[in-house]
């Protein structure tokens, strides 16, 4: 939603490795070593991942589960420095854990365009096809409650810093992300749109 209202290109890290893994590219084949434990991958290849797509969209962007720790958000910052171009904020969604467990086990992606829905909230089921392009609909294999608890751990130990990093820089802008996605979308536009009247 908020790629399509400001026109901003967007990249998922967390789905550039997942199609990596379907192709069963040597990336792919490496990451998959460490997504479907939900640990994760080594920075030095996301970071290569990441820097490929950011030279054609250096200019504006949103990156989506990137950076996810200290050592990437520094090698961004470097990134960026390099293209002259540098990040205008930092968005941390701040969710309770019993409401993220709720949402990620009754999720489906789809296999083909990545587009994600609520079983209980769009009222599909594995196998259907995708409302948007038609693909198949499936659980994640690392959206089992087993991988989800190591992946809410790591996320603990190693995202969370980053909190600290962003907000040091005066980059950070939090968001109470337990409400319904159009009314979050509503809080992002009037942030960003007050950031573009700046
Ligand atoms: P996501 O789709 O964002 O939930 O990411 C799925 C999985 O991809 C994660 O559990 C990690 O294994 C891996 N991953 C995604 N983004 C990163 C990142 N920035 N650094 C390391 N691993 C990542």
């Amino acid at each position: 939603m908020i790629s399509t209202r400001f026109n901003i290109p967007t990249a998922s890290t967390g789905a550039m490795l997942r199609r990596e893994v379907a192709q069963a590219s040597p990336v792919g084949i490496e990451a998959d070593h460490y997504t479907a434990q939900g640990g994760f991958v080594p920075d030095e290849l996301v970071l290569r991942i990441v820097a490929t797509w950011l030279n054609d969209h250096a200019e504006a962007f949103i990156l989506d589960g990137f950076p996810r720790t200290v050592a990437q958000a520094e090698a961004l910052q470097q990134e960026l420095h390099v293209r002259q171009s540098a990040l205008d904020v930092a968005f941390l969604l701040e969710l309770p854990e019993s409401e993220i467990r709720r949402r990620v086990l009754h999720r489906l992606t789809c296999d083909a365009c990545g587009a994600t829905f609520g079983i209980n909230l769009h009222g599909l089921k594995a196998g259907d096809a995708c409302p948007k392009c038609g693909g198949a609909l499936s659980h994640r294999k690392d959206d089992t409650e087993e991988v989800l608890s190591h992946r809410l751990a790591v996320y603990r130990a190693k995202t969370l810093p980053i909190a600290d990093f962003y907000e040091s820089r005066g980059l950070l802008r939090r968001h109470d992300a337990n409400i319904s996605p159009e009314k979050l979308f509503e809080t992002f536009s009037r942030d960003l749109s007050a950031g573009e009247a700046e």
